[in-house]
């Protein structure tokens, strides 16, 4: 545990803040369109961070004033936001922020644009239509996310969502200072967990340390609340929508043979966020440690927090997160500490499918008569565009049909219990208003993510969100002109290696490095169960061609039947993948290395060669192979 002397000037903040009171109750009246450093720490645990808009930042001139805005975040635990709290949020975009809404890599909604002054209008509406914006940001529990799929002939599903906002609730700040701040004392009904949850907020846990900290105002967290975020997701067994392996807890509900409810197999550890340059930051995937019955959850999820809590680093907050003491100590030593807090040994993980992605885009049956629909969110940004009202399409459908909305962890959102009459109803609006279907949509797309960075976020070292776009286009035509242009992968973008739209898990990863300059992971897999590996440190973005254009041919060529991007690059490891690249040039006439011959090819016969591969459907190899030894024999 963390010598109180030595705690970093964010644990003093928590600490002194009076269970995250001060001092934005203070400055939240004066006149002034910011808040002060201090209070912007504070202001995270209520769901808000303070922005200053990128662009107009250096456009300013010399001593003119930063223009602050305020960025809110949504808690909605399982992605779920009722038909109320949407409507108000596309309002509140449109009067109070940018006209948009973000959807988040996990399951939520981010508001863009909000002066200080309106702050408190804005949180007091999300709180009156049913949201909340309280602990979705700072050294706290984030948004717990579960399947999105709401499928009522498959319980495992049901019982994620169930146990999303338990746990959620669980993990909820106490402290009334929310209430106090934007709502003036008044406590909103829609925040009050369900009496078991309440009961295990302040019930002891067996072990000889303590889970909870009795008669404080904060049972679980006490003054100081967690070292760094903390990220818990529910999964049902062979779906991985909710990218199980990237959070510091994720839990897989097991259903007995009546299908009800038993317990849960336990993953602890995992973890993206790094820093450029720094080796002593890492990205993790989570462990599985076993199952916990459903009796314990609770004592469970509080002795893991509680580990946490007491010896995550309080001092180097780059070393804060959860994974590091995973790290560490190694999952052995977690586990004898963890039965300090949790006695009862975990019996062994069940058994359990392969565990699959999936996006959930487009019509599902939901088993009981009814229908959801995934809606593809390019980038996660909710506007109304040329050639594209997706912002109109949302509101009128939510208008129209008051539908339950789930948002999935890949930033998309499902409309659900969909009556067969109004299907037919909500697709003409669908198409009225250009959204396209699944197969409509370029795979390339269909499966990329990226993060806000440029011009809202402050850590933001290049663009993300608004240049996706153009690179999928670029990737699209080197496809299509490596006659690969039927193959899908994944492709993550983030602004910086903390790694918002968790780009070590993608097939192609690109983190901003330096100024449009990328770090490219490669190696993950489609299905987000493996860790990709950084290829190139620094790539700039208008190379992203004489880059890709020689793995994308090697794999073109010698991939195995049915082999994905991801899978490819991994079976060969970054040497190989550097090595065929470095002796590949684009610009020149191709150049193909056997073990004991350099063969120069000349566009036009490679072409051709390219053409006898289709109509032969031989592999590259296997004609290279042939044309090498005709050559040879020819000599
Ligand atoms: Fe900002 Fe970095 Fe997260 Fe992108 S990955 S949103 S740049 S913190």
């Amino acid at each position: 545990m963390t010598s109180t002397l030595k705690r970093s000037k964010v644990e003093l903040l928590k600490q002194q803040s009076n269970f995250l009171r001060g001092p934005i109750d203070q400055e939240i009246t004066n006149q002034t369109s910011s808040f002060s450093q201090d209070g912007t720490q504070i202001l995270k645990f209520h769901g808000c961070y303070q922005q200053k808009d990128r662009d107009l930042e250096k456009a300013k001139q010399k001593g003119e004033e930063s223009a602050y805005t305020m960025m809110l975040r949504t808690r909605t635990p399982g992605g779920f936001i009722p038909w109320q709290l949407y409507l108000a949020l596309d309002q509140l975009s449109d009067r109070y922020g940018n006209h948009t809404l973000r959807t988040t890599t996990r399951q939520a909604f981010q508001l863009h644009g909000i002066l200080k002054q309106d702050l408190k209008t804005v949180i007091a509406d999300i709180v009156q239509h049913l949201g909340s914006t309280v602990g979705a940001c700072g050294d706290i529990n984030r948004n717990v996310m579960a399947p999105p799929a709401p499928f009522k002939h498959l319980p495992a599903y049901a019982y994620a969502r169930e146990y999303a906002l338990k746990i959620a609730d669980l993990l909820a700040p106490q402290g009334e200072a929310y209430f106090d701040i934007w709502l003036d004392g008044e406590k909103a009904v829609s925040l009050e967990a369900d009496p078991e949850v309440i009961q295990a907020r302040s019930q002891q846990g067996r072990g000889i340390a303590k889970t909870v900290f009795e008669h404080s105002r904060e049972p679980i967290y006490g003054t100081q609340y967690m070292p760094r975020k903390f990220k818990v997701a529910i999964a049902v067994p062979g779906d991985n929508s909710v990218d199980l392996y990237t959070n510091d807890l994720s839990l897989v509900v097991i259903l007995d043979q009546n299908d009800q409810l038993a317990g849960f197999n336990v993953y602890v550890g995992g973890g993206l966020g790094r820093s450029h340059n720094n080796d002593q930051t890492i990205v993790r995937l989570a462990d599985a440690i076993g199952f916990v019955p459903l009796s314990d959850i609770y004592e469970l999820v509080k002795g893991v927090v509680a580990v946490q809590r007491d010896y995550g680093d309080r001092l180097n907050r780059r070393h804060a997160r959860f994974k590091y003491i995973l790290h560490d100590w190694g999952v052995e030593k977690f586990k004898q500490v963890l039965q300090d807090y949790y006695p009862t040994p975990l019996a062994p993980a069940r058994e359990l499918p392969e565990f699959k992605y999936q996006d959930y885009l487009g019509w599902h049956d939901q088993g009981d008569g009814k229908y959801f629909v995934g809606i593809s969110i390019d980038n996660g940004r909710v506007l109304d565009r040329d050639g594209l009202q997706l912002k109109t399409a949302l509101r009128q459908i939510t208008k129209q049909y008051q539908l339950p909305i789930f948002l999935t962890p890949n930033h998309n959102l499902l409309f659900t219990e969909v009556t067969p009459k109004a299907k037919s109803e909500i697709q003409a609006i669908l198409d009225q208003c250009g959204i396209q279907a699944p197969d409509q949509i370029d795979p390339l797309t269909r499966y990329a993510m990226a993060c806000p960075a440029f011009p809202t976020c402050s850590l933001a070292i290049t663009e993300s969100e608004r240049i996706l776009p153009q690179v999928i286009e670029r990737l699209r035509t080197l496809l299509e002109k490596l006659d690969l242009g039927a193959e899908k992968f994944v492709t993550r973008m983030t602004g910086c290696p903390n790694g918002c739209a968790r780009p070590y898990m993608a097939e192609l990863g690109m983190v901003g490095s330096g100024v449009n300059e990328y770090q490219v992971w490669l190696g993950g897999n489609f299905d987000s169960t493996r860790l990709a590996q950084p290829y190139l440190q620094r790539m700039p973005l208008d190379q992203l061609e004489q880059e890709l254009e020689p793995l994308l041919l090697f794999f073109r060529d010698q991939r195995l039947a049915g082999e994905g991007f991801g899978d490819f690059c991994d079976r060969l490891g970054n040497e190989q993948l550097h090595q065929f690249a470095s002796n590949y040039r684009s610009d020149s006439p191709t150049k193909i290395k056997d073990q004991r011959h350099r063969v120069t090819l000349s566009p036009q016969i490679y072409e051709r060669l390219r053409q006898f591969v289709t109509s032969e459907n031989k592999s590259m190899k296997e004609v290279v192979e042939l044309a090498l030894t005709s050559y040879l024999s020819q000599q």
